[in-house]
């Protein structure tokens, strides 16, 4: 344990060098120098930091959505409203909306997640939020629920996201009406779970699937895991595909899923998991000690994926 604990304590001593996001007024009350780590593989798990800390998935859920409305209406309608390309810009940009068709790049920037969220399964808003709780809560293996203070907060300071909603509808690219498609992808960013939750949603993708009850379908987690790959930490994901090399999603929370398909870390063997919390973030948007961590790990551990 002493080589994965020494990457920990460096890490943890980046913090520091980011700042916990403010844009959403709730997310600017936590605390900058938290950091909590989480791997797991079928048999054991370790755990670094407080580990019941809850906080909001933010961008993490984007895989998720994508992964639902994808197996609810299959691979080439989910594409005819939202591409698979990166595009190198932040998260919220609006511009490329103007050009390449119109068409969303990918469904891991604000564009393409606020189309999903229009196309997921459902006739409500409550039914198409649903879709998506439960089938994260086939995969943790518990109930998740909705912070509704960070919700609100992000709710009332949405102008960015609405813009982009409203560009989305003129063109063709939304299935519902634009609040209801802002309010869904609002509230999935605000599901709330704590570092543990998050390993084992890394670890779904690490096994194809087969550590829980949810189904999906084998091509759809391949699409998922290449876009995390491409697209998954902002405009830093060739970066981070470069240097790390592990399919992985960021959020603006601080929250961070990392895929080993397979590796050794310590006594965890095989498919592993990697859940981080480290609120504070860099400029792209990506937490701070997460990214040293996962360097660091990757290096020593040997897990560069391709
Ligand atoms: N809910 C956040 C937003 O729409 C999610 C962004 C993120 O985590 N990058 O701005």
């Amino acid at each position: 344990m002493k080589k994965l604990q020494g990457i920990y304590e460096y890490a943890a001593q980046m913090t520091a060098k980011g700042k916990v996001a403010t844009y959403i007024p709730a997310l600017a009350t936590a605390d900058p120098n938290a950091f909590a780590v989480s791997l797991v593989s079928m048999e054991d798990k370790i755990v670094f930091g407080e580990c019941t800390q809850l906080f909001t998935l933010q961008s993490v859920v984007k895989v998720f959505s994508f992964m639902v409305a994808m197996n609810h209406h299959g691979i080439k309608e989910i594409m005819r409203y939202v591409d698979v390309e990166p595009t190198g810009d932040s998260f919220d940009s609006i511009v490329r909306l103007e050009s390449h068709n119109n068409k969303p790049f990918n469904p891991m920037i604000n564009a393409g997640a606020i189309t999903v969220a229009s196309l997921l399964p459902g006739e409500t808003m409550h039914e198409k939020v649903k879709s998506v709780t439960l089938f994260l809560e086939k995969i943790i293996g518990k109930k998740v629920h909705i912070d509704n203070e960070v919700y609100l907060s992000e709710y009332h300071a949405a102008d960015y996201n609405r813009a982009i909603a409203y560009i989305l509808q003129a063109n063709g690219f939304l299935k519902s009406d634009v609040e209801e498609a802002l309010q869904v992808y609002l509230q999935l960013c605000s599901i709330s779970v704590n570092v543990e939750d998050l390993a084992v949603m890394a670890l779904y993708f690490a096994t194809n699937g087969k550590n829980s009850a949810a189904t999906c379908s084998k091509e759809v987690i391949h699409i998922a895991k290449a876009l995390m790959f491409t697209c998954g930490m902002y405009n830093a994901s060739g970066k981070f595909a470069a240097f790390i090399g592990l399919p992985a999603k960021s959020g603006v929370s601080g929250a961070i899923i990392a895929v080993v398909k397979n590796g050794t870390i310590e006594h965890l063997q095989g498919p592993i998991g990697i859940g981080i919390y480290g609120p504070a973030i860099d400029q792209v948007g990506n937490s701070v000690a997460g990214i040293a961590f996962l360097t660091q790990l990757s290096k020593e551990f040997d897990l560069f994926c391709l």
